[in-house]
């Protein structure tokens, strides 16, 4: 039996996997693949169009909240915010929560002034701040939502922060009920919650766009994008399908509200669980936990390693921390079983109880 708790590209439902595969072999019973039909015919936009407004529907959006489906991956969206939304003289806020939050701000700062809002980098990004500072002027206010290698989550959106919020939802997208019609724009790579790599999923509420002045490359003007309705050129249509599929599901689940209960039921576990063994240490203020990756660690090198081998022949995959932090992660996204989750549990409690 296979458990896999890898961060990303990591677990979509088996059935999504089995409708993906079917499709490359014969789409709808049209006796083409998916990949060999054109993105401008009724059948692929039909698909584009049910993805879009499963978005639209699982998020309860707004007609100002636009729906938009582009490459590249967050990492893109890190310049591409700040093209469309941040004047050279003015002002963005971004608070620093770690690898992810950092990198954003490395980009923004090609496009107009960064302040930090509120940075956890003195706690060894093992907190969310929950104190922030942010200039009334301020274009927007930018918050990673849940910090993949960090392992740490906003649990309290600050949605009154005065000026728009931009949020980076990769790691936590549909997996809890926010209030997304308050957020100005989300941004998700899909291949962590909703799907495969090479697709990214926008929201943007379209009152923040055509405010800056300076001139924006087409295929990087979310206008553009907008009124093309995501078909500027050639979009990722595999990955649409995948990302269209795993919406399907969610739905039939029961929704994000579903999800959420899921996914809560699951980290409580695993959490208290961790809590529990002195073996193990959990270096993230609990207040500040990631429902999604849970990051923990084994103060001892020789046992840490014991454990990764241990875990790996027992069908436990991608339990390895992030490089930059060591070592474990367990990513518990929301196709992620809760009888993995505890296999996982009853794995390190075996574990713990053979160290005495
Ligand atoms: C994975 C991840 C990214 C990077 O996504 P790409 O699609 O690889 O560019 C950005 N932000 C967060 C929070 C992530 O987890």
């Amino acid at each position: 039996m296979i458990h896999n708790f890898n961060s990303g590209p990591s677990i979509l439902p088996k059935q999504v996997f089995e409708q993906a595969s079917q499709a490359v072999l014969n789409f709808n019973n049209s006796g083409l693949s998916i990949l060999e039909i054109g993105h401008r015919t009724p059948q692929f936009e039909a698909v584009l169009e049910e993805a879009r407004s499963l978005v639209k529907e699982l998020m309860q959006l707004d007609d100002d909240h636009e729906v938009l489906f582009l490459h590249g991956g967050a990492t893109t969206q890190f310049m591409q915010i700040p093209m469309n939304l941040l004047n050279d003289n003015q002002i963005a806020s971004y608070t620093d929560t770690g690898t992810w939050g950092s990198k954003a701000i490395k980009e923004a700062k090609l496009f107009g002034h960064v302040e930090i809002a509120g940075s956890s980098k003195d706690t060894n990004y093992t907190t969310i701040p929950h104190q922030l500072n942010v200039s009334p002027t301020a274009a927007y206010l930018h918050i990673t939502t849940n910090e993949t290698i960090a392992g740490t989550q906003w649990h309290n959106i600050p949605y009154d922060a005065g000026v728009p919020l931009v949020a980076d939802m990769s790691s936590d997208i549909f997996s809890r009920v926010l209030d997304f019609n308050r957020f100005g724009l989300i941004y998700a790579g899909a291949q962590k919650n909703m799907g495969a790599a090479g697709v990214n999923l926008v929201v943007v509420n379209q009152q923040l766009l055509g405010k800056v002045n300076r001139n924006i490359p087409s295929i990087l003007d979310y206008r553009n994008h907008i009124r093309e309705k995501s078909m500027i050129n050639t979009p990722p249509v595999f990955a649409i399908y995948v990302a269209m599929l795993t919406l399907r599901w969610l739905k039939a689940e029961g929704g994000v509200s579903e999800m959420e209960k899921r996914n809560a039921k699951k980290a409580n576990h695993f959490y208290d669980t961790l809590d529990s063994l002195p073996l193990f240490r959990g270096p993230v203020a609990k207040a500040d936990r990631s429902l999604m990756n849970a990051v923990f660690v084994i103060d001892d090198a020789a046992t840490e390693k014991e454990f990764l081998d241990q875990a790996k022949s027992e069908g436990f995959y991608g339990i390895k921390g992030h490089r930059s932090v060591g070592g474990f992660r367990a990513s518990m996204y929301n196709a992620l079983s809760y009888e993995s989750v505890e296999a996982l549990t009853q794995f390190m409690q075996q574990f713990a109880a053979s160290k005495g």
